[in-house]
């Protein structure tokens, strides 16, 4: 999936035979100007997601604008009870402990997003426009109803969901850069849980996000790597919520936290319909084994997410 507006095939083919020109804007605004003025250029940020494509033939960009040098996008501010956080911030940088103690889950799927050389480089921009479905930031941004604040030509700004660039609502417009991405300051527990299928860094096989936020005494829980997008299981958070007592301890009895593990799983992995009419639909398909497997794992990483939120 991409979130750019594909560039004709002709100026790829074109660009094949020369290497492309780079660009190394110190501004945000900078880096529009030269986006504007050579429109088959693109953004490159860590280059670990963008290279990968350059290197297997996938992408051929005439010209490069490198991100690396807008040291406005590599930090964070604060604003409204929101944290502003640049779309450079690295991996590496959002694992640090400082970066935890904001916004723990975003600071978990950092630390949990490929092997050290990937965090190093990888950015949380590149993340979200690459839209990868093992993305490990996205269910976490997708849980804290996250916004992109995006810059463009002529000192054009606006706001979009990153949830409406994941499910593909909006796209990023030529000349576009990410610039923020702006994330309530909840100040509870959330945590981030990945499956993988091997020790070690590795893409998730499933991941799951949860945040509390007390002060709307809401449950918010965002599945990653099941679906192109994460997906969000309104109604299991909303009956989770219910039973909380938020002015008490927070407690759950391990039965209702089983309950809520089976309940997310089974929104983002249902069972198949009934292939015959509705008055006589005939037996129940299966699903196959594998989508079982991955339903039991989503079920024991929100069981587990939510466990720990509350402990
Ligand atoms: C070996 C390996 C392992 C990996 N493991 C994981 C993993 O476990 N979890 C995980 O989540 N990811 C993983 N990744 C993917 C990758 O590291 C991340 O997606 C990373 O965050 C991408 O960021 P980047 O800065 O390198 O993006 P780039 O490669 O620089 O760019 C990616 C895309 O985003 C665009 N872009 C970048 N920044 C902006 C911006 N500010 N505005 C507009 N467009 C922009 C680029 O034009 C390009 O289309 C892995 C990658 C590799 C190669």
């Amino acid at each position: 999936m991409s979130t750019h507006v594909r560039h004709a095939p002709d100026g790829e083919r074109a660009a094949q035979a020369v290497p492309p020109a780079v660009m190394l804007p110190a501004t945000l605004e900078e880096a529009v100007s030269a986006l504007s003025a050579v429109p088959a250029a693109v953004p490159v940020a860590g280059g670990t997601d963008l290279m990968a494509d350059v290197n297997s033939g996938h992408l051929r960009p005439a010209a490069l604008v490198g991100l690396g040098r807008i040291s406005e996008i590599r930090g964070w501010s604060y604003q409204d009870g929101h944290a502003v956080l640049g779309a450079g911030l690295t991996h590496a940088r959002m694992g640090r402990p400082d970066f935890a103690a904001l916004i723990p889950a975003l600071a978990a799927a950092a630390r949990a997003a490929g092997p050290p050389q990937i965090r190093n480089a990888g950015t949380l921009g590149g993340n979200i426009v690459s839209a990868s479905p093992t993305g490990d930031a996205l269910p976490v941004l997708a849980a804290l109803e996250a916004t992109l604040s995006i810059a463009g030509p002529e000192g054009a700004h606006r706001e979009l969901p990153v949830s409406h660039l994941l499910a593909g609502m909006d796209i990023l417009r030529p000349s576009e850069v990410v610039g923020y991405v702006k994330v309530p300051l909840l100040h509870a527990p959330q945590t981030f849980l990945k499956a993988t299928s091997r020790t070690g860094p590795s893409r998730a096989l499933a991941s799951v996000a949860v945040v509390l936020d007390p002060m709307r005494r809401g449950v918010r829980c965002a599945v990653g790597a099941v679906a192109p997008m994460p997906l969000r299981p309104l109604e299991a958070e909303q009956w989770i919520a219910t039973l909380i007592d938020w002015d008490g301890d927070r407690s759950l009895a391990p039965e209702a936290l089983t309950a809520f593990g089976e309940y997310v799983a089974m929104a983002c992995i249902p069972d198949p319909l009934p292939a015959g009419p509705e008055d006589n639909p005939g037996p129940a398909p299966q699903l196959p084994p594998a989508a079982l497997h991955l339903r039991r794992t989503v079920a024991t990483l929100a069981r587990r997410g939510l466990g720990r939120a509350l402990a």
